[in-house]
């Protein structure tokens, strides 16, 4: 079949690869184990020369699978890896293929938990720098001998930093330095980091492919785009696989089957049905965040807007350059910082929630929540305010949104 487009692809996948029943969904596979009548197919199982098979339901169910194929074809990978969280593909990627004595550049405008996580890797004895890469000679000033990775996400959360993608790529190209994209903000739907040369994309799937804030998952996506056989940490049992699958096999066999932070099929399932509403939801969120930061922007009693899709937002020209939309997360000040509670408690729609991604409005004041751990310096370096509210914009229909934030301003003066 001709190559099909994004939602097509995703609501039909399931039937094409073929169903027991004719399911037009792939059912949800709640087996632990799977037996087979000949012994000789579960010793191929195990040893992979029987491909397509299932032993255990930690490295994989039939239903994980095919959500796996689901976010392979959004994103136009050769492969993904689901997990029981985004937070759990993160770390399986830095730790099944990070070394102790290894160097790992990232941006520093990074999600919170991963910047906490970083700590966790130089107790293991992994260098971590991090730097604002909205500028890649931040970057390449950075890299030393021993850099065998760069991080960064497509939009930062909560700040909407964007890095200088398209230059990162092609540095971390010329130097065989794998290059992995958090891509959780943008979503396949409005970016692909393969077409910036990322080398492997991760998904928090709990954000807006999910969408309903109803199930956690995450994945890690092999582009294709890096050639793992020059890669120094691939053990030698994988580097019997094809150069391309060697990244992606090391990572699900120490990532998922060793370290064990699957994607149960219930979620996985949950995830795939959000998914086949992906590019719908994040069209709508998206317009509507543009029209609500064009309002906030305006406002009197509105102080900075943090939005990709705003001409005043520093990297507005690589987001149009690299994205359909400026995606459903926005960031705002309050001029009079001490109005925060007041203004939040009067909005009637947003929820005061943590959360992205979600069909709902969400609304917090990060530095006293999410960041509160972190601690003034840190907060400071990643470029957040005393003030700063996030919102993950939702579905609503837009003028109930801007009325809503049109009274709540309003009342508090
Ligand atoms: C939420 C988030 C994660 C972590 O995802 P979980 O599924 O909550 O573990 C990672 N990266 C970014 C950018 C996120 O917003």
């Amino acid at each position: 079949m001709d190559k099909q487009g994004f939602t097509t692809s995703i609501v039909h996948g399931d039937r094409i690869a073929g169903t027991e029943f004719g399911d037009v969904r792939q059912p949800i596979h709640t087996s632990v184990q799977y037996g087979f009548e000949r012994v000789e197919d579960l010793i191929g199982v195990f040893q992979g020369t029987r491909k397509g098979g299932f032993n255990y339901a930690r490295q994989g169910t039939p239903t994980t699978a095919a959500l796996e194929r689901k976010i392979t074809s959004l994103e136009e990978g050769v492969g993904t890896v689901c997990f029981g969280t985004g937070m759990a593909a993160i770390t399986a990627t830095f730790l099944t293929l990070l070394r102790a004595g290894d160097h790992l550049v990232s941006s520093q405008y990074v999600f919170g938990n991963t910047n906490s996580l970083f700590g966790t890797l130089r107790g293991f004895g992994i260098e971590v720098t991090t730097v604002d890469a909205g500028d890649a000679e931040n970057v390449k000033n950075a890299l030393r001998p021993n850099t065998r990775m760069v991080f960064v996400e497509s939009v930062a959360n909560p700040g909407t930093q964007i890095p200088d993608l398209q230059r990162i790529g092609e540095l971390c190209r010329e130097r065989a330095i794998a290059y992995v994209v958090d891509n959780t903000i943008t979503s396949p739907a409005l970016f692909r980091p393969k077409a910036v040369g990322a080398s492997l994309v991760i998904n928090s799937l709990t954000k807006t492919i999910a969408g309903h804030g109803a199930a956690l998952g995450g994945a890690v996506t092999d582009t294709g785009a890096f050639d793992w056989s020059a890669y120094p940490n691939i053990a030698d049992d994988y580097r019997r696989a094809a150069p391309k699958e060697q990244g992606l096999l090391q990572i699900r066999k120490k990532g998922l089957r060793d370290m064990g932070a699957s994607l149960s099929s219930e979620h996985a399932h949950s995830i795939a049905m959000g998914a086949e509403t992906l590019a719908l939801r994040v069209k709508q969120s998206s317009d509507n965040a543009l029209a609500l930061a064009r309002f906030l922007e305006k406002h009197e009693a509105v102080g900075k807007v943090f939005y990709p899709g705003l001409e005043s937002h520093p990297q507005y020209g690589i987001a149009q350059a690299l994205f359909k939309g400026a995606s459903w997360l926005l960031s705002f000040e309050l001029r009079d910082a001490g109005r925060m509670a007041e203004v939040v408690n009067a909005l009637k729609l947003p929820i005061k929630a943590t959360g992205l991604g979600d069909t709902r409005t969400l609304i917090i004041p990060v530095a006293p929540t999410i960041f509160f751990e972190a601690g003034a310096e840190t907060r400071k370096a990643m470029g957040i305010s005393d003030g700063m509210l996030r919102l993950s914009v939702g579905i609503e229909d837009i003028d109930d949104l801007i009325a809503d934030f049109s009274q709540a301003l309003k009342a508090a003066g």
